[in-house]
């Protein structure tokens, strides 16, 4: 699906690079986003569109806009709890002097929750004057990922996972969590089990992304690291991203629809693409994957970058 404001430009980019790499892939395409809830459907996506993707089982997504206020769902979380997406998986990973980072050795890679805590989206008016959220923290939730992240650990050669919590405050919820990371860590003696208070931990994150390996996260948490660590990297335009579920996926750049910049052909296509390249590896595709990858490498040291880059690369000298 294309989305919205820079959407369709980064998202026919990226299809036109991954075909001619030689995707295997027939694309079906759907249409979700600012022009279906502002049809009148306030979930942002038709039923036809959910029997594509459960028939599909992978989901290759653009940016959408989410209009303010009126009772729109968020379509992004919509999709992850439908499906049980319950992994989002992000590599933030400094390609400096290429792309300029003040983080040179940064290679982190965030695996966060993405269907429990703030986000099952559990609110209520008490009174007037007192609203509430809830905090859903669940033993199978924490079951899956943490699982799923040693699995990705063993898989992927990365040798340490920090769980960063704050279960000094939140002894239930977040000491959960920690609590089934290390149970978890028991059966993976290779991979390194460690934890942060989520204030230091993020504090160390900034100051030395160097010394982390992976970080495992529950959902709000990851949903600002990942941000965070995003931009650290140089741009939020070149950070890709994973959901994953049992048996369906969806990949989509961790950025938005950057309306401002929509319509003049000048965002950065490389979050996406990169989204691309871990899909073309789920998908049995690494040659495809390696290709793509290496001609993006390729384009970013020979200097042909979009403008966020391009600034940053002008200030640099
Ligand atoms: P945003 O990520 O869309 O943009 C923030 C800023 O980051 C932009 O103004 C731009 O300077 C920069 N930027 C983002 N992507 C870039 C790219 N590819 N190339 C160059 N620069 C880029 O965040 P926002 O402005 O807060 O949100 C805009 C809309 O996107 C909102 O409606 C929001 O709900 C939606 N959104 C969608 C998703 C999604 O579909 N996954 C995620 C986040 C936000």
């Amino acid at each position: 699906m294309f989305g919205d404001g820079i959407g369709p430009e980064i998202m026919d980019a990226s299809l036109r690079v991954l075909d001619a790499a030689g995707a295997d892939v027939e694309w079906e395409h759907i249409e979700v986003g600012e022009k279906v809830y502002l049809a009148g459907n306030t979930s942002g996506i038709a039923e036809e569109a959910w029997a594509s993707i459960k028939k599909n089982k992978v989901l290759f997504k653009a940016p959408i806009t989410t209009p303010q206020g009126g009772g729109y769902k968020s379509l992004n979380v919509t999709i992850r709890k439908t499906l049980g997406l319950y992994a989002n998986v992000r590599p933030a990973i400094s390609y400096n002097p290429f792309i300029p980072s003040r983080y040179p050795g940064m290679n982190v890679l965030t695996i966060r929750e993405n269907e429990e805590d703030l986000y099952a989206g559990i609110e209520h008016q008490q009174t007037p004057e007192v609203t509430q959220c809830l905090k859903i923290i669940t033993r199978p939730g924490c079951e899956k990922i943490c699982q799923y992240a040693f699995e990705y650990a063993k898989a992927y050669g990365r040798k340490r996972i920090t769980c960063m919590i704050k279960d000094n405050i939140m002894k239930l919820t977040d000491g959960l969590f920690v609590k089934v990371f290390y149970e978890t860590a028991k059966n993976y003696p290779d991979i390194v089990a460690e934890d942060w208070i989520i204030d230091i931990g993020m504090a160390k994150l900034v100051d030395s992304p160097e010394e982390f390996d992976m970080v495992l996260m529950p959902n709000l948490y990851g949903d600002v690291a990942t941000d965070i660590l995003g931009l650290m990297t140089g741009s939020v335009g070149i950070a890709p991203g994973a959901n994953v579920g049992d048996d369906i996926a969806m990949y989509e750049a961790i950025h938005g629809s950057a309306p401002r910049h929509a319509g003049k052909n000048k965002a950065n296509p490389s979050g996406l693409l990169l989204s691309g390249v871990m899909m073309m590896v789920q998908m049995g595709q690494p040659e495809v994957a390696e290709k793509v990858h290496n001609a993006w490498l390729k384009t970013i040291e020979d200097g042909i970058v979009t403008y966020d880059l391009a600034r940053k690369l002008k200030a640099e000298g």
